[in-house]
């Protein structure tokens, strides 16, 4: 990531492609996630640069909100860049560290989360060897069939937590949920946290009772109060965003408010050439599109490499003055052709929103999502870490 691009920049002037980032919507989805967890702990998740919105950015601005204990990362980088960007509260690590990196989470006093007995055990070697106490989170087993501990594995990990003083108890006992997104029916959900309560029993009886219980991302978190525990670690709503349709559904088939987030991003770019067409021309790889009648055409530099998805040819559109103008041809790497014959008075330098509101019109992540055939998760995680990033009120 260059050092350039990694600073939110103050202004846009100066710039073909960049990301605004809302404070305030930032703000106002904080207070609701920090209202729903009521008195529990509030970690919020940052992993994928910040779901794509940029980590050094939104962790400057999340410094601000006192609400927040802890941020959540995926990995050692991102919990060393969290720390570059001040954050000096909690930070808890939910992908594996490398075991020969193991002692970057004294260094940058970070909690891991434990799916596998050789990291626990090295961890328990170094905090002896450093005489440092480190905090553990255990991820059990409940049916995602991913990172987690079985029940038949734990009397492992309470050997090993024994043998290590400094890793006296497990700090924290984690699952997390393999079908709350997709759904209205939560059969699933109610079948793991059932697991979790067991296995949470076994802990304790095997003398390592976990004081922090956590499972609830952004859908549970929204839904289910007997989700919440100890801590809640909400990762797509921080941004405004539902973590799917059904979930929005169920939370206001419950009778929910649809005031909770407000998305905190906008995407743009601008004209940077202008052409006329006449009819019948191709345009694009492929001749996928001709046109019909003459045409005016904008070209504006973003592409598949800044994440804007290929399956969007002649499917999407962008946002010009205010008005609609359809992507014609296919998405390139770095460029992408628009019609705007019916949007009078485009200039070459003029805005262009990819992502975001322009007037009455607006292009939703969860639209963009629809037309590539994914989730608005992917669509955000995939934007190019090198676009600049603007915080705006
Ligand atoms: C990503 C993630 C979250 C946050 O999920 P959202 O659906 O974005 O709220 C929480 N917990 C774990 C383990 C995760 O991987």
């Amino acid at each position: 990531m260059q050092a350039a691009s990694k600073r939110a920049t103050q202004q846009s002037s100066h710039l073909l492609n960049w990301i605004e980032l809302s404070r305030s919507s930032l703000r106002q989805n904080i207070r609701s996630l920090a209202r729903l967890a009521g008195d529990r702990i509030l970690s919020v998740c940052v992993k994928s640069n910040a779901y794509g919105h940029g980590l050094d950015a939104i962790t400057r601005m999340l410094c601000d909100f006192t609400e927040i204990e802890y941020l959540t990362v995926h990995s050692l980088d991102e919990a060393a860049a969290v720390r570059d960007a001040g954050w000096d509260r909690r930070i808890m690590v939910l992908g594996p560290v490398p075991s020969g990196q193991a002692e970057a989470v004294f260094v940058h006093d970070l909690e891991p989360v434990i799916f596998d007995a050789k990291a626990l055990t090295k961890y328990g070697s170094l905090s002896n060897r450093l005489k440092r106490p480190l905090r553990t989170h255990l991820k059990l087993e409940t049916g995602t069939g991913r990172q987690g501990i079985t029940d038949k594995e734990l009397p492992q990990f309470a050997r090993i937590y024994k043998k290590y003083p400094y890793l006296k108890k497990p700090y924290g006992a984690s699952m997390h949920f393999a079908n709350i997104e997709d759904t209205t029916r939560h059969s699933f959900a109610e079948h793991q946290l059932d697991r979790f309560h067991r296995m949470v029993t076994l802990m304790s009886n095997l003398g390592i009772k976990p004081v922090l219980r956590h499972t609830a991302s952004s859908a549970a978190l929204i839904l289910f109060d007997n989700t919440r525990f100890d801590l809640v670690r909400p990762g797509i709503a921080a941004y405004g965003h539902w973590p799917s349709k059904e979930t929005y559904l169920s939370y206001r088939l419950l009778g929910g408010e649809n005031d909770l987030f407000k998305p905190v991003m906008t995407w743009k770019t601008r004209v940077t050439q202008l052409k006329q067409l006449p009819a019948d021309s191709f345009i694009g790889y492929g001749c996928t599109y001709r046109t019909t009648s003459p045409t005016r055409l904008a070209v504006i530099p973003v592409g598949y490499f800044d994440g804007y998805d290929r399956k969007l040819s002649n499917v999407s559109y962008v946002l010009i003055k205010g008005k609609r103008a359809p992507v014609r041809g296919r998405i390139c790497m770095n460029l992408t052709m628009v019609d705007v014959s019916d949007i009078s008075g485009v200039k070459v330098g003029d805005e262009v929103t990819l992502i975001g509101h322009d007037g009455k019109e607006a292009l939703t992540v969860e639209q963009i999502a629809g037309w590539a055939g994914t989730i608005n998760y992917e669509i955000l995680a995939r934007l190019q870490p090198s676009i600049a990033r603007m915080i705006v009120p």
